[in-house]
């Protein structure tokens, strides 16, 4: 397959919000796609950003005291900071404030001018300051509310000039009759179409009634008039690449594979957007998908409920793989979805503890068992299962660009129970005694499954992929996925790494409504001799003491001593810490491995037996024993006690 150059972009993102599930929903769904796209081996292109002009705004920053452009700055920086904190890999956030964009904006109209395409009237209409957008009075509601967001119009009569919007009908339409997936998904493209056959009128493309834009080109002497908001934000797309202000420009990358979209602003992109280009003579998008909305527990989201997902909250609690698989898995590209804990963790416990993080530790458990982690085999006496797999991988791609993204994902939970089951069917707990060879060759054939799993998977869950990766000791890269994926290489011998569970189990939180019984004996405390008296000490005094939560990711028993661990202990730093234990008495290496303890984090490292301890682990010692001191539930590593 040859290399291509692959550009997808998102919206921008119009900075009168802060980031919700939307905004999250569209951008990782471009992430993935991106990162798919280089592991075939292209040079991508992933473009977000803000969109930072209009009325609307300059309303916002006077609402709260600030000018357009620090209001504009404060919330771009929220958007650009969510996005490096969720790993999205853009190559460029573009701001429409840009310099850069400004120029790039102002030669695309200059073009526009000089093909004929724009020209000067009185516009009276009706006018929706939300959506910063005319509509006619068969597209009103009710004779009065906007088509979009419902809030009431009002009618707006200034000088303004016109993009030949109904010049470019025909075009428009015999290119979507042309490309049938021009528009993804196909009821929306329906949509789009029965739009346009229902008559363009020309747009309008400036503004005199606010000063919060891009202003027309000098030469015009019209210093009243700024730029129509979505004639100056759809033009991002090729301004991000040089377009009119660059001559080392990435055009190359034009035209894009995929504009994302939320189903709101789909006229934009499918109707508005493709006449701009054809008046600019540049080719259109590959395709324009456009994604539905997210409700909560089944309700509208909205500020005033306060119910909006935040997804910087659900990632701190859940973990990033497990929002973006939730997001990709549930709910097919094009169709509203909801968005509930219960259904998330479902997710989480069902499709990743249960399933994948399964067939891996039950990989890992067996080849520690049966052959010290080190395997080799190259039978082939799996050759069924390994047809099905092929077969399922050979669809894989298509899905992945045509945005059929929880059926690539249902197919490889569909390659993981065929693994799941192959190890059911065969117990190689049994025949371990009586048929070594076929074991191995059965651990051999799960391991390369893995190996094709972690790879495929890597767009959706990356970290965890690459955890699992390494613990089969193969690299996600373009390299790997040509050899496993495309030619069905096999990896002939395996030496296999331990690595933590992938996605522990969440346990649901409990109805809050259960009743709880307090019995309030007494009403007056009575005094506790051990709360008087000068052995006190203050809360100062104890947060002297740092205490954080961490996992044992490894054991080893100390040569000289009867009592001593020498465990590895991972407190979410940059490596695991070395930490002496005197508790080998009380509890087995498998009591202890992978599982969270609590550990004194700041003590001054000690020599025990010649060796160095970076900390302390908590725990209970009484006349019966000896018990660890562990959290009830299982917490971010490096979480402080308090
Ligand atoms: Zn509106």
């Amino acid at each position: 397959m040859s290399c291509k150059n692959i550009y997808i972009t998102t919206p921008i993102y119009y900075v009168n919000d802060v980031a919700h599930i939307g905004h999250a929903y569209t951008t990782i769904i471009a992430d993935a796609i991106t990162k798919y796209s280089k592991l075939l081996g292209h040079r991508t292109f992933l473009l977000t950003g803000t969109d930072e002009h209009g009325q609307k705004i300059e309303q916002s920053a006077k609402k709260n005291g600030k000018t357009p452009q620090e209001y504009a700055d404060e919330i771009s920086a929220t958007f650009r900071n969510l996005w490096n904190d969720f790993k999205i890999e853009y190559d460029y956030f573009i701001r429409t404030t840009d310099e850069n964009h400004k120029i790039g904006v102002q030669n695309a109209f200059r073009k526009m001018v000089e093909n004929g395409d724009i020209y000067k009237d009185k516009y009276s209409g009706n006018y929706c300051v939300s959506c910063e957008a005319f509509f006619s009075d068969t597209q009103l509601i009710d004779g009065v509310a906007c088509p979009d967001c419902g809030k009431v119009t009002s009618v707006l009569e200034e000088e303004s000039y016109f993009f030949k919007l109904s010049k470019y009908s025909e075009r428009l339409l015999n290119h979507y009759k042309n490309n049938p997936e021009f528009i993804l998904p196909q009821s929306k493209r329906n949509e789009v179409i029965a739009f346009v056959e229902g008559g363009l009128k020309d747009l309008s493309v400036s503004r005199t009634t606010f000063d919060w834009g891009i202003k027309l080109p000098t030469e015009m002497n019209e210093n009243s008039h700024v730029l129509y908001v979505w004639l100056d934000a759809l033009l991002n797309y090729i301004t991000a690449l040089g377009y009119g202000n660059n001559e080392n420009s990435k055009m190359e990358f034009w035209p894009a594979k995929l504009h994302l979209v939320g189903k709101d602003i789909l006229r934009f992109h499918a109707i508005y957007w493709p006449a701009f280009l054809m008046s600019l003579e540049l080719p259109l998008p590959h395709h324009i998908g456009a994604h539905g909305w997210w409700t909560r527990d089944g309700q509208k989201m909205s500020k005033s409920v306060g119910n909006v997902v935040k997804p910087r909250e659900v990632v701190e609690t859940y973990g990033l793989d497990a929002f973006r698989y939730f997001l990709l898995r549930e709910v097919p590209f094009g169709q509203d979805g909801d968005f509930s804990e219960k259904a998330l963790i479902n997710r989480i416990n069902g499709d990743l503890s249960n399933s994948l993080g399964n067939i891996l530790n039950r990989l890992l458990g067996m080849a520690d068992k049966y052959f010290s982690m080190k395997f080799s085999s190259n039978s082939d006496i799996f050759k069924n299962e390994e047809n099905e797999i092929l077969k399922i991988i050979s669809n894989l791609e298509d899905y992945m660009f045509k945005l059929q993204i929880h059926k690539y994902l249902e197919d490889i939970w569909e390659i993981l129970s065929i693994g799941n089951r192959l190890i059911q069917n065969s117990e190689p707990w049994k025949k371990i005694k009586t048929n070594p060879a076929e074991v191995e060759a059965l651990l051999n054939f799960i391991a390369n499954l893995l190996a094709k799993v972690s790879i495929l998977l890597y767009s959706i869950t990356p970290d965890s992929s690459k955890e699992m990766a390494k613990s089969l000791g193969i690299e996600i890269s373009a390299e790997t996925y040509d050899k496993f994926i495309r030619k069905n290489e096999k990896i002939e011998s395996f030496e296999l790494k331990m690595i933590p569970p992938l996605f522990p189990r969440f346990e649901e939180k409990k109805n809050e409504t259960i009743e709880t019984k307090t019995e309030i004996v007494n009403n007056e405390l009575e005094p506790l001799e051990e709360l008087n008296g000068d052995g006190l000490i203050g809360i100062d005094q104890f947060t002297k003491t740092t205490m954080k939560i961490g996992k044992i990711v490894a054991i080893d028993e100390v040569a000289k001593s009867k009592k001593l661990y020498k465990l590895r202990v991972d407190l979410g730093e940059k490596r695991p810490r070395q930490i002496l234990a005197g508790i080998r008495e009380f509890y087995k290496p498998d009591e202890l491995l992978n599982t969270q303890v609590c550990v004194v984090a700041n003590l001054q490292p000690a020599k025990l037996m010649g060796l160095v301890s970076e900390g302390m682990i908590l725990a209970v010692k009484d006349s019966e024993g000896l018990s660890l001191v562990r959290p009830e539930r299982e917490r971010k590593l490096g979480s402080k006690l308090s």
